[in-house]
């Protein structure tokens, strides 16, 4: 478990909830024998020190020593949206008091597991539910399964299953949470070979908005279990817990290949070519980009490289990738082989980070020439920015082992596209705002570039605040059977954020 700092004492006048609105209708009971939404406007004192006198974990506030390590997003542009209260929860009855001390009072909740939604919807003015402290990763041998508290993170995950020389498909940055990465879908380098994260999903149990602790898998609770694969983060309940199926994993190999940035079409072409007739063995990111606050700096700083992982040695590896180094000779060739664990310290990697904003697209074939181009143009006009990790445009491989599932087996609607392609741009704090906004166009008018070659689909965990079509783009054809499941589960819309989904 993660040290918990102790708060201070509750104190301090009654507090406003920024985000308080009414839940009627709302079948919730429990908590203090108390069911009514308290009416728009302030939060006495009182009910705050109830919700932390029913805690086994910790209530922090503003006020208390601590609340500045607890209140942050992973991004930062959403710093400002700073809880009125942070329920660190030891316990699935903890998230259950909080569910409920929400629902009672109308303020406004948000749950944070690894804090990393890139559209800051871990963050909340009202009462942030961490679960951060429900980090146990428990590994069973014999049935060949990893239970996963809602805190823990890649790396917990990773290190838990090592020993055991199993593994599943999970994300490359070490401190992306399990639970948001799984309920959105979940996709790393060995995604093409062992499927979505989601895809491993076997159980999970779920928080409701009434307080129920519900145990969903294919038989209990079915419709839930169907949209904790793919329905996103945030949307039904608080997910406690995840019991994952495990897959042997043994040796593997890893290449990256550096390329100068001249070379940028040739690389791009050869790269999309291989994927397209590689086995699900083959995983690629290929990427580009470039940092810096003047133009001079920018010219200087722009990279491009691909990288991925295959499940077999790196002789065959090579000869894999043979056309694409004939194509476009690389500035520098590393092809090793590699246990599958030393392949994930070799990924481990959590850009962006700061403040930034991130797109994404799904597309059905490769990018051709003229959108490879959109994107160079792009990176010759980039306003430029403090933050080290800059702007640029990164395609995954998609399909292999992700396309053996249907789209309406699971939420998960993307199944059968190709590639997954990722825009971003960052800055720092103290860029000023035009320079802000000047990123945020720029990344706009990328965005508009790139349409023409997408399938009109995005990926729901790359969510975007500026998307405008999202619930098509996110959930596809599954968007009216996922407004059901939220209607059952959450009939008086208590988990909501811009883009959560409405009953
Ligand atoms: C640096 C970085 C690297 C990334 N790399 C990858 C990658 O390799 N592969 C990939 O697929 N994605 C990746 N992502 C995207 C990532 O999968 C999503 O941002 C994911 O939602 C993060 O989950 P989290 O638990 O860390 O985030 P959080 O911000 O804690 O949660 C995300 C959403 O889920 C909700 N939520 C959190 N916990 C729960 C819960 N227990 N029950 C119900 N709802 C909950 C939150 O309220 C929020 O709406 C990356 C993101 C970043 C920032």
């Amino acid at each position: 478990m993660r040290p918990v700092s102790r708060r201070r004492v509750l104190q301090g006048g009654a507090v406003t909830a920024t985000a308080v609105t009414g839940v009627a209708g709302s079948p919730f009971a429990g908590f203090g024998g108390l069911v009514q939404a308290a009416p728009r406007g302030t939060v006495p004192d009182s009910a705050w020190e109830e919700l932390n006198r029913s805690l086994t974990g910790t209530l922090i506030r503003p006020e208390d020593d601590g609340y500045n390590t607890w209140g942050h997003p992973q991004n930062l542009r959403y710093d400002a949206k700073r809880p009125a209260g942070v329920a660190v929860c030891h316990t699935a009855r903890d998230v259950r008091t909080a569910v409920l001390w929400a629902a009672r009072t109308g303020v406004h909740l948000a749950a944070r597991s690894g804090g990393h939604s890139y559209g800051g919807y871990s963050a909340t003015t009202g009462l942030l539910v961490d679960l951060g402290q429900l980090d146990r990763v428990r590994v069973d041998r014999r049935e060949g399964t990893v239970t996963v508290g809602a805190g823990a993170r890649n790396t917990d995950l990773y290190n838990a299953l090592q020993p055991f020389g199993a593994a599943l498909s999970a994300g490359r940055c070490p401190t992306v949470g399990i639970s948001g990465l799984t309920l959105g879908g979940g996709f790393g380098f060995s995604s093409r070979m062992l499927g979505l994260t989601c895809d491993s999903l076997l159980r999970t149990t779920v928080v409701t908005a009434a307080g129920n602790l519900l145990e969903s898998d294919a038989v209990r609770h079915s419709d839930l279990f169907w949209a904790c694969r793919g329905g996103g983060g945030g949307n039904f309940g608080i997910n406690t817990e995840f019991t994952f199926r495990t897959t042997p994993v043994d040796r593997v190999s890893v290449y990256q290949l550096d390329w100068d940035w001249e070379d940028v079409p040739a690389a791009f072409a050869a790269v999309q070519a291989l994927v397209m007739a590689a086995p699900n063995a083959f995983s690629c990111r290929i990427g580009g980009g470039a940092a810096g606050r003047t133009r001079k700096e920018i010219r200087s700083r722009r990279t491009l490289s691909a990288l991925g992982q295959y499940f077999g040695p790196a002789d065959e590896l090579r000869e894999l990738l043979d056309p694409v180094l004939r194509a476009a000779r690389p500035q520098r060739v590393l092809i090793e082989n590699r246990t599958f664990w030393q392949a994930k310290d070799f990924f481990y990697h959590s850009v962006p980070s700061g403040r930034y904003a991130v797109s994404s697209r799904y597309l059905d074939r490769p990018l051709p020439e003229r959108g490879v181009e959109a994107f160079v143009d792009a990176v010759d006009v980039w306003p430029g920015s403090s933050n080290p990790d800059g702007a640029g445009m990164a395609m995954f491989a998609w399909g292999g082992a992700i396309g053996d599932t249907g789209p309406r087996e699971t939420a998960f609607w993307h199944r059968s596209a190709r590639f997954l392609l990722a825009t971003e741009t960052t800055w720092a704090e103290q860029d000023p705002p035009s320079l802000v906004r000047a990123n945020l166009a720029w990344l706009n008018a990328l965005n508009h570039a790139l349409e023409p070659y997408d399938n009109g689909y995005a990926y729901q965990n790359f969510i975007d605040p500026a998307l405008r079509d999202w619930k098509r783009a996110y959930y596809g054809g599954n968007y009216p059977r996922l407004t059901e499941v939220k209607h059952a589960y959450d009939p008086g819309d208590l988990f909501r954020f811009r883009q959560s989904i409405t009953g």
